[in-house]
């Protein structure tokens, strides 16, 4: 059952040197209880996409096109009914937690203000869920470190306090923008499981925001690959992770370390670099870095098309392989 609809999403920003196209004709769709992870290189679009969804994005964006929560589209929603939809509807998981709280007040007030305007508890309930959720996420001796102040706590902990924020409200979708970025490896396997517990006890879908195909893996049901501003390829995780189509996709699931990936020993890396957003190549924008580019992808740029049930992609190659050019020309 589909929680969320996105419809040729585009979000450009008017800036003095022209308009960027962050997000450039978007679609996809998010089940109720799955973890959608959109996954690419910085500047792919993925965090622009998280805030068009949330609408948290600057006076100078222009957003078109269709965001359905529950069938209704949030971009024609009034500035209160939106703050309404974040309050109870939609919650984030910052990738800098420290930042998202405020350093004057413990953690346990920061909570117990948010429950009691938001789900109308009185102090001493509200003071007893914060207790709860903070040990729902793993926080020993949650019931002192609920009076701790935001500073008090490590990087791994506060991740984890925002985790347990971010569910306060038992909101139907959770934003978690790069949730372990930064952090330790250790750490990171470790809020990667919390989050994966979390998932499982509130079954509140997820959209999973991540540089790292290492992390989509471990948590996602489906995912999103974005490059410069446009989907490249979605599908289930095992089928992208196991057959790959879009030659990025490949680059990204290749730059995984292995288990027997030697220490020293250097990682694949995609050639090149992401093109600016006020320079992007004409046809296929990743052509300049493909191993497979033919004449037509400097051209023409390919249609995103699925090429099998539920898998979505936008590749000259792909189609030709796939047989899928349905009426689109065929590559030279
Ligand atoms: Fe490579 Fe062409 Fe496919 Fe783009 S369209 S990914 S350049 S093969």
């Amino acid at each position: 059952m589909k929680l969320l609809e996105i419809r040729n999403l585009r979000t450009y920003f008017d800036t003095l040197d022209g308009i960027v196209k962050a997000v450039d004709g978007v679609s996809f769709d998010v089940d109720k209880g799955e973890i959608v992870a959109i996954v690419g290189e910085t500047g792919c679009g993925k965090s622009v996409t998280a805030r068009s969804i949330m609408r948290l994005l600057p006076k100078s964006a222009k957003i078109s096109g269709e965001i359905l929560l529950n069938g209704k589209n949030i971009l024609k929603m009034s500035p209160k009914e939106m703050e309404k939809i974040r309050q109870k509807r939609i919650s984030m998981i910052f990738q800098e937690p420290m930042t998202a709280f405020d350093p004057l007040y413990t953690i346990g007030q920061q909570f117990t203000e948010i429950l009691q305007k938001h789900e109308k508890m009185s102090k001493a309930e509200a003071y007893e869920k914060s207790v709860q959720m903070l040990e729902l996420v793993g926080i020993p001796e949650a019931k002192k470190r609920v009076d701790e102040y935001p500073h008090e706590f490590s990087g791994g902990m506060i991740q984890r306090a925002m985790i347990a924020r971010a569910l306060l409200n038992n909101p139907e979708l959770v934003i978690a923008d790069e949730p372990t970025t930064g952090l330790d490896v250790s750490i990171q396997a470790q809020i990667i499981n919390v989050i994966a517990d979390m998932q499982k006890k509130f079954k509140t879908s997820t959209i999973l925001i991540t540089h790292d195909m290492g992390v989509a893996a471990e948590l996602a049901d489906k995912i999103i690959v974005m490059y410069s501003g446009k989907i490249m390829e979605r599908g289930d995780l095992g089928e992208i992770i196991s057959s790959p189509l879009h030659p990025y996709t490949e680059g990204l699931i290749a730059a995984i370390p292995k288990l027997n990936t030697k220490k020293g020993e250097k990682l694949h890396a995609i050639p090149g670099m992401v093109p600016s957003p006020y320079a992007l190549p004409k046809g296929c924008r990743f052509h300049p870095r493909c191993y497979a580019k033919m004449d037509k992808c400097e051209k023409k740029e390919p249609p995103y098309v699925e090429v099998l049930p539920g898998r979505f992609v936008a590749c000259w190659k792909v189609l030709k392989e796939k047989g899928a050019l349905l009426n689109h020309e065929s590559p030279k």
